[in-house]
């Protein structure tokens, strides 16, 4: 039977944690931050190093959201290199990547050195294209980047590494690593607890003389300046709500297969994407499994992230089916267990880290599906700005394009992800895309819309 959960494995895998006090009466800090996810509290970790005083107000529990539900990918940015370029430069850009690796470098020390057992694993991310048409994706990123960083795989290579039928060829970024992410965040908030606040929602956030007030139910934080960590939340805050969309993800997780392992040979650590729209991502666990996950769950309306967001069982079924057909060999193991969540996606598939005009509120969203390492990357950025400080990690993009409101957001993103549902499967079969599929999944483009990574 599989146990099909918002929260899903990891957590489960972590145990159970006893709350933090909420956040009562009045309290003063240098920063308050909202949100405990990485974000939140890589960004309260840095702050705390330097010294200053911080609350951070988490309407959960922390980490129980995305941070202790994804995949545990802990990714740099070097296969955004050609997206970043093009927005910044190239010195920028190489610097942004080259920081990126350096953030997941410093997860895996951070993680030896606090003692939390992270699983942290420097296996190398593979994107194996699995369509002739996908195999441009893969040549436009190795040529972009320093061969040192990203290097290209042959069909034997990339089979050597892990022996699918549907890989045709690859690239390996040797920076990425994998972790137990529910684990991570966990061990972060226990690092952090005297100044979270759990079950702590934040109503309200208004300037006051001398930074600003933020609101819970049964208090109040004045501080001189807001970290907003909030993820896809962030699509119900007015000043920012049209710049990101939010989408969803399922995991599948089979039992342990180390049998299938061994015949696929996959016993490097290395976490796994084809190079599809909408993705599918793979990695092994300690115990030898492999969790499975698909970028192609359905939009959130607004800023509603409850029900088939995080539960799916149409979609966690399509997933298994996914799984089956890029191993067949695991036709008939069990699935233990499912769950999902949701991914804040920004036009341009590249996280926003920023501030607010006119008050201090810095920010940090749009991760799309990619924030395991950004995330830290993001900290380090907000720890900066919050200290009054500038920083060249903060970055967004510099005319950001506007999402549609709703309806129309919720209801033309189904429409265009049926179609993009469509051509990626006729690309595999090696079928001719239809006039429509490609015009429909054209249009986002010609709003400014990234939808394709
Ligand atoms: C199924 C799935 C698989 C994924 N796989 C990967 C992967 O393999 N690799 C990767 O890099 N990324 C992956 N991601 C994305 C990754 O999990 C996120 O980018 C990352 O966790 C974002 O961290 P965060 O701190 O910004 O947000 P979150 O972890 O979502 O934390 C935000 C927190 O803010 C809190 N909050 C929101 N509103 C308020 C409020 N008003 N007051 C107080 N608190 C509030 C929420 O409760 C939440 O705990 C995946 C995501 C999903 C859903």
């Amino acid at each position: 039977m599989t146990v099909h959960t918002a929260h899903g494995y990891w957590l489960a895998e972590a145990g159970a944690v006893e709350p933090a006090p909420a956040q009562e009466g009045e309290e003063s800090a240098d920063v308050v931050i909202i949100g405990g996810g990485y974000t939140g509290l890589w960004t309260a970790w840095q702050l705390r190093e330097r010294g200053a005083s911080v609350v951070l107000l988490e309407s959960g529990l922390c980490g129980h959201g995305p941070s202790g539900r994804n995949g545990g990918f802990c990714e740099t940015l070097w296969t955004q290199l050609p997206s970043l370029e093009e927005r910044f430069g190239r010195a920028r850009a190489l610097k942004l990547c080259r920081e990126s690796a350096e953030s997941v470098h410093s997860i895996g020390r951070w993680c030896s050195e606090q003692g939390v057992d992270a699983w942290f694993t420097p296996g190398g991310y593979v994107m194996a294209s699995t369509a002739p048409a996908h195999d441009a994706i893969l040549d436009e990123i190795v040529d972009a980047s320093p061969p040192d960083r990203v290097r290209a795989l042959s069909a034997g290579e990339v089979r050597a590494r892990c022996d699918s039928p549907r890989f045709r060829r690859g690239l390996l970024v040797a920076d990425d690593a994998t972790v137990q992410p529910a684990r991570l965040a966990l061990g972060l908030r226990d690092r952090l607890r005297d100044v979270i606040r759990e079950r702590s929602r934040v109503t309200a956030l208004r300037a006051s003389p001398g930074g600003v007030t933020v609101e819970t139910a049964n208090g109040r934080v004045h501080a001189g300046a807001a970290v907003l960590a909030m993820n896809a939340a962030t699509r119900g805050v007015p000043p920012l709500r049209h710049r990101l969309s939010v989408t969803s993800s399922h995991i599948v997780l089979t039992e342990p297969v180390p049998d299938v392992l061994g015949q696929l040979g996959w016993s490097g650590g290395e976490c796994i994407t084809d190079a599809r729209t909408f993705v599918h991502y793979f990695r092994t666990t300690r115990d030898g499994r492999i969790a499975f996950g698909w970028g192609g769950g359905r939009l959130a309306a607004g800023a509603r992230l409850g029900g088939r967001i995080e539960v799916d069982p149409e979609v966690a079924t399509e997933t298994h089916a996914h799984l089956v057909e890029m191993f067949p060999q695991l036709e008939g193991r069990a699935i233990t267990h499912a769950w999902g969540g949701p991914i804040d996606v920004s036009p341009s598939h590249l996280p926003q880290i920023g501030t607010l005009d006119d008050v201090p509120v810095h920010y940090a969203f749009g991760f799309t599906g990619n924030g395991v390492g950004p995330c830290h990357l993001a900290g380090r950025a907000l720890a900066a700005l919050a200290s009054g400080r500038s920083t060249d990690l903060a970055f967004a993009d510099p005319e950001p394009v506007r999402v549609p409101g709703e309806p129309l957001a919720f209801a033309g993103g189904m429409l265009v992800r049926r179609a993009f549902l469509r051509k990626e499967r006729l690309e595999e079969r090696g079928e001719r895309v239809d006039l429509v599929t490609r015009a429909v999944t054209a249009a986002p483009r010609a709003l400014g819309i990234h939808v394709a990574r």
